[in-house]
């Protein structure tokens, strides 16, 4: 399962993770920290390492 830290995310832009994630499981409202929509992960991991 995928976790949000939110106290590492600058919630100041379009959070870079989006478009990794090849299933969408990953949605953010406004600038907020992004959510992980655990039914839909895969756990692939590419958003966990690609450190952008
Ligand atoms: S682990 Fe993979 S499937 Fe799950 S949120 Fe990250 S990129 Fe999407």
């Amino acid at each position: 399962m995928i976790v949000i830290r939110k106290e590492l995310c600058p919630q100041n832009h379009p959070c870079p993770t989006l478009p990794l994630c090849l299933v969408g499981a990953i949605s953010q409202q406004g600038f907020n920290a992004p959510t992980v929509d655990n039914e839909k992960c895969i756990c692939c991991c590419k958003c966990v390492n690609n450190h952008v």
